[in-house]
Protein backbone atom coordinates (compact mmCIF):
# COMPACT_ATOMS: atom_id res chain seq x y z
CA UNK A 1 0.00 0.00 0.00
CA UNK A 2 0.96 3.32 -0.50
CA UNK A 3 2.22 5.13 3.04
CA UNK A 4 3.21 8.60 1.73
CA UNK A 5 1.39 11.26 1.04
CA UNK A 6 2.31 10.98 -2.93
CA UNK A 7 -0.43 10.62 -5.34
CA UNK A 8 -0.69 8.20 -8.36
CA UNK A 9 -3.23 8.22 -10.48
CA UNK A 10 -4.11 6.16 -13.59
CA UNK A 11 -3.82 7.93 -17.06
CA UNK A 12 -5.58 7.11 -19.88
CA UNK A 13 -3.46 8.76 -22.51
CA UNK A 14 0.21 6.88 -21.75
CA UNK A 15 -2.37 3.88 -19.96
CA UNK A 16 -0.08 3.84 -16.92
CA UNK A 17 -0.55 5.22 -12.99
CA UNK A 18 1.92 8.00 -12.76
CA UNK A 19 2.97 10.36 -9.97
CA UNK A 20 0.39 13.15 -9.78
CA UNK A 21 2.51 16.47 -10.12
CA UNK A 22 0.64 19.36 -10.34
CA UNK A 23 1.06 22.20 -13.03
CA UNK A 24 1.13 24.88 -10.26
CA UNK A 25 1.68 23.92 -6.86
CA UNK A 26 -1.13 23.88 -4.38
CA UNK A 27 -3.11 24.39 -7.74
CA UNK A 28 -5.38 21.64 -9.17
CA UNK A 29 -7.10 22.60 -12.07
CA UNK A 30 -9.92 19.77 -13.33
CA UNK A 31 -11.97 19.89 -16.30
CA UNK A 32 -15.15 17.15 -16.11
CA UNK A 33 -17.24 16.37 -19.53
CA UNK A 34 -20.95 17.07 -18.13
CA UNK A 35 -24.37 15.97 -19.11
CA UNK A 36 -26.08 16.70 -22.52
CA UNK A 37 -29.61 17.79 -21.16
CA UNK A 38 -31.96 16.58 -23.14
CA UNK A 39 -33.35 13.89 -20.72
CA UNK A 40 -33.24 12.51 -17.10
CA UNK A 41 -29.86 11.55 -16.50
CA UNK A 42 -29.61 7.96 -15.54
CA UNK A 43 -27.61 6.13 -12.63
CA UNK A 44 -24.93 5.31 -14.92
CA UNK A 45 -24.25 8.90 -15.92
CA UNK A 46 -24.17 9.86 -11.99
CA UNK A 47 -21.24 7.30 -11.11
CA UNK A 48 -19.08 9.69 -13.97
CA UNK A 49 -19.80 12.71 -11.38
CA UNK A 50 -19.11 10.35 -7.87
CA UNK A 51 -16.13 9.46 -9.52
CA UNK A 52 -14.83 13.21 -10.13
CA UNK A 53 -16.62 14.15 -6.83
CA UNK A 54 -14.09 11.32 -4.95
CA UNK A 55 -10.97 13.14 -7.39
CA UNK A 56 -11.70 16.43 -6.59
CA UNK A 57 -12.46 15.45 -2.78
CA UNK A 58 -9.06 13.49 -2.46
CA UNK A 59 -7.26 16.69 -4.05
CA UNK A 60 -8.51 18.89 -1.51
CA UNK A 61 -8.01 16.06 1.53
CA UNK A 62 -4.07 16.53 0.75
CA UNK A 63 -4.22 20.03 0.90
CA UNK A 64 -4.88 21.20 -2.64
CA UNK A 65 -6.84 24.34 -4.23
CA UNK A 66 -9.05 22.64 -6.77
CA UNK A 67 -10.91 24.33 -9.26
CA UNK A 68 -13.18 22.48 -10.62
CA UNK A 69 -15.37 22.96 -14.05
CA UNK A 70 -18.60 20.81 -15.09
CA UNK A 71 -19.88 21.70 -18.67
CA UNK A 72 -23.44 21.78 -19.54
CA UNK A 73 -24.25 20.50 -23.15
CA UNK A 74 -27.32 22.18 -24.38
CA UNK A 75 -26.37 22.24 -27.52
CA UNK A 76 -24.71 20.55 -30.85
CA UNK A 77 -24.67 17.07 -29.38
CA UNK A 78 -26.21 15.04 -32.35
CA UNK A 79 -27.91 11.85 -32.55
CA UNK A 80 -24.77 9.65 -33.29
CA UNK A 81 -21.36 10.91 -31.95
CA UNK A 82 -19.85 11.16 -35.44
CA UNK A 83 -21.83 14.29 -35.86
CA UNK A 84 -24.86 13.05 -38.02
CA UNK A 85 -28.52 13.01 -36.93
CA UNK A 86 -30.96 15.51 -35.03
CA UNK A 87 -29.52 17.35 -31.80
CA UNK A 88 -30.04 15.78 -28.97
CA UNK A 89 -31.94 18.78 -27.35
CA UNK A 90 -33.99 20.12 -30.99
CA UNK A 91 -35.53 16.33 -31.08
CA UNK A 92 -36.54 16.00 -27.12
CA UNK A 93 -37.83 19.53 -27.22
CA UNK A 94 -39.67 18.74 -30.59
CA UNK A 95 -41.68 15.26 -29.08
CA UNK A 96 -42.00 17.11 -25.43
CA UNK A 97 -43.28 20.39 -27.44
CA UNK A 98 -41.16 22.62 -25.41
CA UNK A 99 -38.86 25.02 -26.19
CA UNK A 100 -35.31 23.99 -26.31
CA UNK A 101 -34.54 26.76 -23.73
CA UNK A 102 -37.14 24.92 -21.06
CA UNK A 103 -35.59 21.53 -21.58
CA UNK A 104 -32.49 22.29 -21.11
CA UNK A 105 -33.17 24.28 -18.12
CA UNK A 106 -35.41 21.87 -16.52
CA UNK A 107 -32.60 18.75 -17.44
CA UNK A 108 -30.06 21.20 -15.85
CA UNK A 109 -31.61 21.23 -12.67
CA UNK A 110 -32.36 17.72 -12.15
CA UNK A 111 -29.08 16.97 -12.63
CA UNK A 112 -27.81 19.54 -10.09
CA UNK A 113 -29.76 18.44 -7.65
CA UNK A 114 -29.32 15.21 -8.23
CA UNK A 115 -25.66 15.98 -7.84
CA UNK A 116 -26.70 17.75 -4.35
CA UNK A 117 -28.71 14.20 -3.32
CA UNK A 118 -25.38 12.48 -4.16
CA UNK A 119 -23.13 14.61 -2.06
CA UNK A 120 -21.34 15.88 -4.78
CA UNK A 121 -19.33 19.40 -4.04
CA UNK A 122 -20.87 21.64 -6.37
CA UNK A 123 -18.21 23.01 -9.14
CA UNK A 124 -16.12 25.71 -8.86
CA UNK A 125 -17.71 27.07 -12.25
CA UNK A 126 -21.09 25.40 -13.96
CA UNK A 127 -20.44 26.36 -17.86
CA UNK A 128 -22.71 25.87 -20.23
CA UNK A 129 -22.36 25.59 -23.75
CA UNK A 130 -25.14 27.88 -25.41
CA UNK A 131 -23.52 30.79 -22.79
CA UNK A 132 -20.12 30.42 -25.04
CA UNK A 133 -20.73 30.70 -28.51
CA UNK A 134 -18.61 33.82 -29.22
CA UNK A 135 -15.51 31.81 -27.00
CA UNK A 136 -16.33 28.53 -29.40
CA UNK A 137 -16.41 31.05 -32.95
CA UNK A 138 -12.92 32.20 -31.92
CA UNK A 139 -11.68 28.78 -31.22
CA UNK A 140 -12.73 27.62 -34.84
CA UNK A 141 -11.59 31.05 -36.65
CA UNK A 142 -7.45 29.91 -34.49
CA UNK A 143 -7.86 26.84 -36.01
CA UNK A 144 -8.90 28.34 -39.71
CA UNK A 145 -6.17 30.91 -39.62
CA UNK A 146 -3.94 27.69 -38.76
CA UNK A 147 -4.79 25.76 -41.60
CA UNK A 148 -6.68 22.61 -40.04
CA UNK A 149 -10.15 23.32 -41.01
CA UNK A 150 -11.94 22.58 -44.04
CA UNK A 151 -15.86 23.73 -45.49
CA UNK A 152 -18.46 21.04 -46.69
CA UNK A 153 -21.50 21.48 -47.91
CA UNK A 154 -22.74 21.20 -44.30
CA UNK A 155 -20.14 22.49 -41.71
CA UNK A 156 -16.78 23.23 -40.62
CA UNK A 157 -14.25 20.56 -40.35
CA UNK A 158 -11.08 19.87 -38.18
CA UNK A 159 -8.89 17.68 -41.10
CA UNK A 160 -7.49 14.90 -38.64
CA UNK A 161 -4.70 14.46 -41.10
CA UNK A 162 -3.13 16.87 -40.53
CA UNK A 163 -1.86 15.52 -37.14
CA UNK A 164 0.68 13.04 -37.18
CA UNK A 165 -0.01 11.89 -33.49
CA UNK A 166 -4.14 11.99 -33.93
CA UNK A 167 -6.07 9.33 -31.89
CA UNK A 168 -3.40 8.86 -29.73
CA UNK A 169 -5.80 8.65 -26.56
CA UNK A 170 -8.11 6.09 -28.23
CA UNK A 171 -5.17 4.11 -29.90
CA UNK A 172 -6.82 4.65 -32.93
CA UNK A 173 -5.86 2.62 -35.90
CA UNK A 174 -6.42 5.61 -38.53
CA UNK A 175 -4.89 3.54 -40.99
CA UNK A 176 -7.35 0.82 -40.89
CA UNK A 177 -10.00 3.32 -40.78
CA UNK A 178 -12.26 3.79 -44.01
CA UNK A 179 -15.64 5.19 -44.07
CA UNK A 180 -18.45 2.49 -43.59
CA UNK A 181 -21.21 1.84 -45.36
CA UNK A 182 -24.26 3.99 -43.33
CA UNK A 183 -26.07 5.87 -45.73
CA UNK A 184 -26.20 8.60 -44.03
CA UNK A 185 -22.39 9.14 -43.26
CA UNK A 186 -21.15 12.45 -44.38
CA UNK A 187 -18.74 11.87 -47.52
CA UNK A 188 -17.63 14.96 -47.78
CA UNK A 189 -15.90 14.37 -45.16
CA UNK A 190 -11.72 14.53 -46.40
CA UNK A 191 -10.62 11.60 -43.59
CA UNK A 192 -13.27 9.59 -41.62
CA UNK A 193 -11.77 10.75 -38.41
CA UNK A 194 -12.50 14.40 -39.26
CA UNK A 195 -15.05 16.14 -36.84
CA UNK A 196 -17.62 19.45 -36.93
CA UNK A 197 -16.45 22.56 -35.71
CA UNK A 198 -19.21 23.89 -36.62
CA UNK A 199 -22.37 23.13 -38.28
CA UNK A 200 -24.88 25.02 -40.89
CA UNK A 201 -28.25 25.23 -39.49
CA UNK A 202 -29.74 22.35 -42.56
CA UNK A 203 -31.34 24.19 -45.43
CA UNK A 204 -35.09 25.79 -45.48
CA UNK A 205 -35.20 24.13 -42.07
CA UNK A 206 -35.08 26.93 -38.59
CA UNK A 207 -33.27 25.36 -35.68
CA UNK A 208 -34.60 26.94 -32.29
CA UNK A 209 -30.68 27.03 -31.45
CA UNK A 210 -28.44 28.98 -33.90
CA UNK A 211 -26.33 31.80 -34.84
CA UNK A 212 -24.65 33.91 -37.23
CA UNK A 213 -20.85 33.06 -37.61
CA UNK A 214 -18.27 34.03 -39.89
CA UNK A 215 -18.93 30.53 -42.15
CA UNK A 216 -22.86 31.03 -42.00
CA UNK A 217 -26.03 30.44 -39.50
CA UNK A 218 -25.50 27.27 -37.35
CA UNK A 219 -24.75 25.55 -34.19
CA UNK A 220 -21.07 24.55 -33.03
CA UNK A 221 -19.98 20.89 -33.37
CA UNK A 222 -19.81 19.36 -29.63
CA UNK A 223 -16.35 19.14 -28.87
CA UNK A 224 -15.52 22.45 -29.46
CA UNK A 225 -17.17 23.67 -26.33
CA UNK A 226 -15.36 21.55 -23.92
CA UNK A 227 -11.91 22.87 -25.54
CA UNK A 228 -13.19 26.51 -25.48
CA UNK A 229 -14.72 26.84 -21.89
CA UNK A 230 -11.84 24.58 -20.69
CA UNK A 231 -8.95 27.19 -21.76
CA UNK A 232 -11.39 30.15 -20.98
CA UNK A 233 -11.78 29.12 -17.21
CA UNK A 234 -9.02 27.17 -16.56
CA UNK A 235 -6.28 27.92 -19.16
CA UNK A 236 -4.50 25.92 -21.97
CA UNK A 237 -2.81 23.53 -20.18
CA UNK A 238 -5.03 21.22 -17.51
CA UNK A 239 -4.72 19.31 -14.90
CA UNK A 240 -7.19 16.59 -14.98
CA UNK A 241 -9.97 16.26 -17.25
CA UNK A 242 -12.32 13.38 -16.56
CA UNK A 243 -15.18 11.41 -18.16
CA UNK A 244 -17.03 8.07 -19.00
CA UNK A 245 -14.93 5.68 -20.72
CA UNK A 246 -17.08 6.18 -24.02
CA UNK A 247 -15.17 9.61 -24.18
CA UNK A 248 -12.15 7.98 -25.23
CA UNK A 249 -12.22 7.25 -28.77
CA UNK A 250 -14.28 10.38 -30.00
CA UNK A 251 -14.65 13.49 -27.87
CA UNK A 252 -11.74 13.37 -25.53
CA UNK A 253 -9.84 12.26 -28.86
CA UNK A 254 -11.29 15.47 -30.76
CA UNK A 255 -10.76 18.08 -27.69
CA UNK A 256 -6.99 17.12 -27.79
CA UNK A 257 -6.31 17.40 -31.48
CA UNK A 258 -8.44 20.83 -31.91
CA UNK A 259 -6.98 21.97 -28.47
CA UNK A 260 -3.54 20.84 -28.88
CA UNK A 261 -3.54 22.16 -33.01
CA UNK A 262 -4.25 25.73 -31.61
CA UNK A 263 -1.60 26.24 -28.24
CA UNK A 264 0.88 23.87 -29.59
CA UNK A 265 0.71 22.53 -25.99
CA UNK A 266 -0.25 19.69 -24.14
CA UNK A 267 -4.08 20.07 -23.12
CA UNK A 268 -4.69 17.62 -19.95
CA UNK A 269 -1.88 16.62 -18.06
CA UNK A 270 -3.66 13.08 -17.01
CA UNK A 271 -7.32 11.63 -18.58
CA UNK A 272 -8.94 10.00 -16.54
CA UNK A 273 -11.81 7.48 -17.22
CA UNK A 274 -14.33 6.49 -15.27
CA UNK A 275 -15.71 2.46 -16.03
CA UNK A 276 -19.39 1.91 -17.34
CA UNK A 277 -22.28 0.93 -14.96
CA UNK A 278 -24.65 -1.89 -16.19
CA UNK A 279 -27.91 -3.12 -15.33
CA UNK A 280 -28.63 -6.65 -15.60
CA UNK A 281 -25.02 -7.03 -16.59
CA UNK A 282 -25.96 -5.24 -20.16
CA UNK A 283 -26.42 -1.50 -21.05
CA UNK A 284 -28.90 0.52 -19.79
CA UNK A 285 -31.92 1.56 -22.44
CA UNK A 286 -35.15 2.99 -22.13
CA UNK A 287 -36.47 0.15 -24.54
CA UNK A 288 -34.96 -2.26 -21.92
CA UNK A 289 -37.03 -0.65 -18.79
CA UNK A 290 -33.36 -0.67 -17.11
CA UNK A 291 -32.94 3.43 -17.24
CA UNK A 292 -33.07 4.17 -14.17
CA UNK A 293 -32.60 7.44 -12.64
CA UNK A 294 -31.96 8.60 -9.28
CA UNK A 295 -35.25 9.61 -8.11
CA UNK A 296 -36.58 5.67 -9.38
CA UNK A 297 -34.20 4.70 -6.44
CA UNK A 298 -35.87 7.19 -3.86
CA UNK A 299 -39.06 6.41 -4.99
CA UNK A 300 -38.25 3.09 -3.71
CA UNK A 301 -37.23 3.94 -0.44
CA UNK A 302 -33.82 4.34 -0.86
CA UNK A 303 -31.19 6.72 0.62
CA UNK A 304 -29.21 8.88 -2.42
CA UNK A 305 -26.17 7.61 -0.46
CA UNK A 306 -26.88 4.04 -0.30
CA UNK A 307 -26.21 4.37 -4.02
CA UNK A 308 -23.04 6.58 -3.44
CA UNK A 309 -21.67 4.00 -1.44
CA UNK A 310 -22.49 0.68 -3.31
CA UNK A 311 -20.53 3.27 -6.19
CA UNK A 312 -17.71 3.39 -3.94
CA UNK A 313 -17.06 0.25 -2.80
CA UNK A 314 -16.16 -0.58 -6.60
CA UNK A 315 -13.07 0.77 -8.42
CA UNK A 316 -14.24 3.51 -10.57
CA UNK A 317 -12.05 1.70 -13.52
CA UNK A 318 -14.30 -1.86 -12.76
CA UNK A 319 -16.99 -1.73 -14.84
CA UNK A 320 -19.67 -2.09 -11.95
CA UNK A 321 -22.99 -3.73 -12.51
CA UNK A 322 -26.15 -2.63 -10.67
CA UNK A 323 -29.02 -4.80 -9.37
CA UNK A 324 -31.33 -4.41 -6.72
CA UNK A 325 -29.37 -7.04 -4.49
CA UNK A 326 -26.37 -4.85 -4.83
CA UNK A 327 -28.45 -1.72 -3.83
CA UNK A 328 -29.77 -3.90 -0.54
CA UNK A 329 -26.65 -4.69 0.30
CA UNK A 330 -24.95 -1.46 0.46
CA UNK A 331 -28.16 0.11 2.10
CA UNK A 332 -27.16 -2.57 4.91
CA UNK A 333 -23.21 -1.69 5.26
CA UNK A 334 -24.21 1.99 5.17
CA UNK A 335 -27.13 1.80 8.06
CA UNK A 336 -25.15 -0.05 10.35
CA UNK A 337 -21.66 1.70 10.10
CA UNK A 338 -24.12 4.54 10.97
CA UNK A 339 -25.64 2.81 13.72
CA UNK A 340 -22.06 2.11 15.14
CA UNK A 341 -21.16 5.45 14.83
CA UNK A 342 -23.99 6.78 16.38
CA UNK A 343 -23.32 4.23 19.75
CA UNK A 344 -19.53 5.85 19.56
CA UNK A 345 -21.03 9.42 21.56
CA UNK A 346 -19.98 12.89 21.25
CA UNK A 347 -17.49 13.73 22.56
CA UNK A 348 -14.62 15.72 20.78
CA UNK A 349 -11.55 14.29 19.91
CA UNK A 350 -8.61 14.55 17.48
CA UNK A 351 -8.42 11.86 14.62
CA UNK A 352 -5.56 8.83 15.53
CA UNK A 353 -3.26 10.33 12.57
CA UNK A 354 -1.91 6.80 11.38
CA UNK A 355 -5.52 5.53 10.52
CA UNK A 356 -5.93 9.53 8.85
CA UNK A 357 -2.47 8.51 7.01
CA UNK A 358 -3.39 5.27 5.85
CA UNK A 359 -6.60 6.23 4.68
CA UNK A 360 -4.63 8.50 2.57
CA UNK A 361 -2.60 5.71 1.59
CA UNK A 362 -5.67 4.12 -0.43
CA UNK A 363 -7.29 7.17 -1.92
CA UNK A 364 -4.18 8.49 -3.38
CA UNK A 365 -3.39 5.27 -4.76
CA UNK A 366 -5.13 5.99 -7.82
CA UNK A 367 -8.87 6.60 -5.94
CA UNK A 368 -8.81 3.00 -4.34
CA UNK A 369 -12.24 3.50 -2.36
CA UNK A 370 -12.73 0.02 -1.92
CA UNK A 371 -9.73 -0.56 -0.16
CA UNK A 372 -10.91 2.88 1.82
CA UNK A 373 -13.90 1.23 2.83
CA UNK A 374 -12.38 -2.18 3.73
CA UNK A 375 -10.34 -0.06 6.13
CA UNK A 376 -13.61 2.19 7.44
CA UNK A 377 -15.07 -1.31 8.89
CA UNK A 378 -11.36 -2.07 9.95
CA UNK A 379 -11.58 1.01 11.97
CA UNK A 380 -14.88 0.63 13.24
CA UNK A 381 -13.96 -2.94 15.01
CA UNK A 382 -10.73 -1.60 16.68
CA UNK A 383 -10.37 -1.27 20.31
CA UNK A 384 -9.81 2.17 20.76
CA UNK A 385 -11.17 5.72 22.70
CA UNK A 386 -15.07 5.84 21.28
CA UNK A 387 -14.55 9.80 20.86
CA UNK A 388 -10.97 9.23 18.38
CA UNK A 389 -12.51 6.60 16.97
CA UNK A 390 -15.49 8.88 15.68
CA UNK A 391 -13.11 11.72 14.71
CA UNK A 392 -11.09 9.49 12.69
CA UNK A 393 -14.15 8.36 10.60
CA UNK A 394 -14.98 11.92 10.19
CA UNK A 395 -12.11 12.43 8.65
CA UNK A 396 -12.40 9.56 6.13
CA UNK A 397 -15.92 10.63 5.28
CA UNK A 398 -14.61 13.96 4.47
CA UNK A 399 -13.56 12.19 0.60
CA UNK A 400 -16.29 9.16 1.19
CA UNK A 401 -19.44 11.63 1.51
CA UNK A 402 -21.52 9.23 2.52
CA UNK A 403 -22.74 10.30 5.50
CA UNK A 404 -21.66 8.26 7.92
CA UNK A 405 -22.71 10.71 10.56
CA UNK A 406 -25.97 10.78 9.78
CA UNK A 407 -28.96 8.79 11.67
CA UNK A 408 -30.23 6.35 9.66
CA UNK A 409 -33.66 7.71 8.18
CA UNK A 410 -36.82 5.79 8.28
CA UNK A 411 -39.67 5.52 7.18
CA UNK A 412 -41.99 5.59 10.21
CA UNK A 413 -45.58 5.32 9.29
CA UNK A 414 -47.99 6.94 10.41
CA UNK A 415 -49.40 3.96 12.86
CA UNK A 416 -46.02 3.68 14.54
CA UNK A 417 -45.43 7.76 14.72
CA UNK A 418 -48.82 7.50 17.05
CA UNK A 419 -47.88 4.53 19.03
CA UNK A 420 -44.87 6.55 20.03
CA UNK A 421 -47.01 9.95 20.91
CA UNK A 422 -49.02 7.35 22.79
CA UNK A 423 -45.61 5.99 24.92
CA UNK A 424 -44.38 9.44 25.35
CA UNK A 425 -47.82 10.27 26.89
CA UNK A 426 -47.98 6.95 29.12
CA UNK A 427 -44.76 8.13 30.19
CA UNK A 428 -45.42 11.59 31.30
CA UNK A 429 -47.58 10.33 33.10
CA UNK A 430 -45.68 8.04 34.72
CA UNK A 431 -47.74 4.74 33.62
CA UNK A 432 -44.69 2.72 32.89
CA UNK A 433 -46.17 -0.86 32.79
CA UNK A 434 -48.45 0.53 30.01
CA UNK A 435 -45.59 2.50 27.76
CA UNK A 436 -43.30 -0.86 27.79
CA UNK A 437 -46.26 -2.85 26.03
CA UNK A 438 -45.95 0.27 23.40
CA UNK A 439 -42.35 -0.36 23.61
CA UNK A 440 -42.45 -4.13 23.24
CA UNK A 441 -45.15 -3.67 20.55
CA UNK A 442 -43.02 -1.28 18.87
CA UNK A 443 -40.21 -3.67 18.71
CA UNK A 444 -42.58 -6.40 17.20
CA UNK A 445 -42.49 -3.92 14.14
CA UNK A 446 -39.03 -3.36 14.19
CA UNK A 447 -38.42 -0.36 15.91
CA UNK A 448 -36.23 -0.44 19.00
CA UNK A 449 -36.69 2.37 20.99
CA UNK A 450 -34.29 3.97 23.26
CA UNK A 451 -35.27 6.87 25.73
CA UNK A 452 -33.36 9.74 26.91
CA UNK A 453 -32.86 10.49 30.57
CA UNK A 454 -35.06 13.32 29.60
CA UNK A 455 -39.08 13.81 29.49
P1 LIG B 1 -23.81 12.30 -21.57
O1 LIG B 1 -24.93 13.05 -20.91
O2 LIG B 1 -24.27 11.21 -22.45
O3 LIG B 1 -22.84 13.22 -22.26
O4 LIG B 1 -23.01 11.57 -20.40
C1 LIG B 1 -22.60 12.20 -19.22
C2 LIG B 1 -21.47 11.40 -18.60
O5 LIG B 1 -21.90 10.10 -18.20
C3 LIG B 1 -20.28 11.17 -19.53
O6 LIG B 1 -19.07 11.40 -18.82
C4 LIG B 1 -20.42 9.73 -19.93
O7 LIG B 1 -19.17 9.18 -20.25
C5 LIG B 1 -20.96 9.13 -18.65
N1 LIG B 1 -21.71 7.86 -18.80
C6 LIG B 1 -22.70 7.58 -19.69
N2 LIG B 1 -23.21 6.33 -19.48
C7 LIG B 1 -22.53 5.82 -18.41
C8 LIG B 1 -22.60 4.58 -17.69
N3 LIG B 1 -23.48 3.63 -17.99
N4 LIG B 1 -21.73 4.40 -16.65
C9 LIG B 1 -20.85 5.38 -16.32
N5 LIG B 1 -20.76 6.56 -16.95
C10 LIG B 1 -21.59 6.79 -17.98
ZN1 LIG C 1 -16.32 17.29 -23.03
Amino acid sequence: MNMSDEIKLFDTYTRSKRLFVPLESGKIKVYTCGPTVYDYPHIGNLRAYVFADILRRMFEFNGYDVTHVINITDVGHLASDADEGEDKVEASAREQKRSALEITKFYAEIFKQNLISLNIESPTVWSVATEHIAEQIALVERLEKLGYTYKTSDGVYFDTSKLSDYGHLGRLDINGMMFGARVEENREKRNPTDFALWKFSPKGKKRQMEWDSPWGVGFPGWHIECSAMAMKYLGETIDVHTGGIDHIPIHHTNEIAQSEAVTGKQFARYWMHVAFLSVDGGKMAKSLANFFTLQDLVDKGYDPLSFRYLLLTAKYRASLNFTWKSLDGAREALSSLRERIAELGDNASEPKRELVEEFRGCINDDLNTSEAIALLWKVTGLPIDPAVKKATIAEFDKVLGVGLMNKNEVDISESIKILIANREALRKEKKWEEADKIRIELGACGFKVKDTKKL
